[in-house]
């Protein structure tokens, strides 16, 4: 059996380093916002290239916290891709601010630019892009309207740690960018964990301080805060995976180049551009009986995944909230299926993979 994701064989080339850190944690005596949240702090906003990086407990948080920072009037409008994880739309939920939904491109999965400006409203204040599937999104031209139209941009930086676009990273594009270390991500903790990164000074100092009861010296509370702090021993799990986080890119990357020479044409494969650096944190293919093709897979040992089952259009929650068509998603959650490509993979399992898929 192929499995689609499992995280203890992803992460055992790492558990002696895990164990010692862990160690090194438990001795040491200081277990919230202690050295192992500054230092991976500063080693990822080295990694992403901006000028700071404010350590939180979730991807959801970063998302949410970042909204926080600029006043937003309730029912305000975001920005925001149809075919997004619920995560990025619940974040503008739970800020009262109200979420657009703008269509992707269904070449990229990402935000389709040219559909942005019909959707800008008086009330419009920010764009939130996510770079799904680990390709970050068409910045120029949505740096081009944010800028015109005067709209804070919040990138959804949770699938992309490492992705490029014209030789930029992910997390550079914008205001914010929102990270997740949510296990299975391309940088994963071994339990919950997010970060901000941002190039704005100003902005650092605001998540900082939101971050811990709204609090910038102990028990004089200036905002009204929250209680959002990366944990000591995750961030030391994740000082040691960012030093393998490029290897794990790479390996992902190379899987990813023997599924788009090798797959049929029957499958609608991801696109590449030289513009983008992708780091497939899900490598997605399409297909019309996407259903079929599953449980074809599932019974010669291959697991898949769906990322997602339902658009967040058609989700119970999303009732009364979110209204209209959006068949570009609709159309992309009905045929996309996510093979496997974890770092525990080798070339022989996508070989398998491939076989079957051009057998089907
Ligand atoms: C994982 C994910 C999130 C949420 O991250 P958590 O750490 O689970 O809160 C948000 N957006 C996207 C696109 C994600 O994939």
């Amino acid at each position: 059996m192929i499995d689609y994701e499992n995280l203890k064989k992803l992460n055992q080339p790492f558990f002696d380093a895990f164990r010692e850190s862990f160690n090194n944690t438990l001795e040491g005596g200081w277990y919230i916002l202690g050295n192992n949240v500054a230092v991976f702090e500063k080693e990822f906003a080295a990694y992403c290239n901006t000028s700071y990086c404010v350590g939180l407990a979730s991807g959801l948080d970063a998302l949410s916290l970042a909204l926080k920072c600029f006043d937003f009037k309730p029912e305000d409008e975001v920005l925001v891709p149809s075919n997004t994880y619920i995560a990025t739309i619940l974040s503008i939920i739970q800020n009262d601010l109200k979420p657009v939904l703008v269509e992707p491109d269904i070449a990229t999965y990402n935000i389709d630019p040219k559909l942005i400006e019909e959707k800008i409203t008086s009330r419009t204040k920010a764009i939130m892009v996510v770079h799904l599937y680990g390709k970050v999104c068409d910045m120029d031209p949505i740096i081009h309207l944010a800028n015109k139209h005067q709209l804070k941009i919040i990138e959804d930086c949770a699938q992309a740690h490492g992705a490029q676009y014209k030789g930029k990273k992910a997390g550079n594009f914008g205001d914010f960018g929102a990270f997740s270390f949510y296990p299975t991500k391309n940088l994963g903790a071994l339990g919950d964990a997010g970060a901000i990164t941002t190039n704005d000074a100003g902005l650092s100092d605001q998540i900082r301080t939101l971050r811990n009861y709204g609090s910038r010296i102990k028990y004089v509370n200036e905002l009204v805060g929250y209680n959002s702090r990366l944990d000591e021993v995750q961030a030391g799990f994740l000082s040691l995976k960012l030093k393998h986080l490029d290897d794990i890119n790479s390996h992902k990357r190379k899987l990813a180049s023997y599924y788009l020479q090798e797959l049929g044409s029957d499958f609608v494969l991801p696109k590449v551009d030289p513009d983008f650096f992708d780091v497939y944190h899900i490598f997605n293919i399409r297909h019309q009986r996407r259903d079929q093709l599953r449980d074809y897979l599932l019974q010669n040992g291959v697991k898949t995944e769906i990322h997602y089952p339902v658009a967040p259009h058609n989700q119970e929650a999303m009732k009364g909230i979110i209204e209209g068509e959006y068949p570009i998603s609709t159309e992309i959650h009905n045929t996309t299926l996510s093979l496997p490509i974890s770092y525990f993979h080798n070339e022989e399992d996508i070989v398998k993979v491939t076989k079957l898929l051009n057998n089907f």
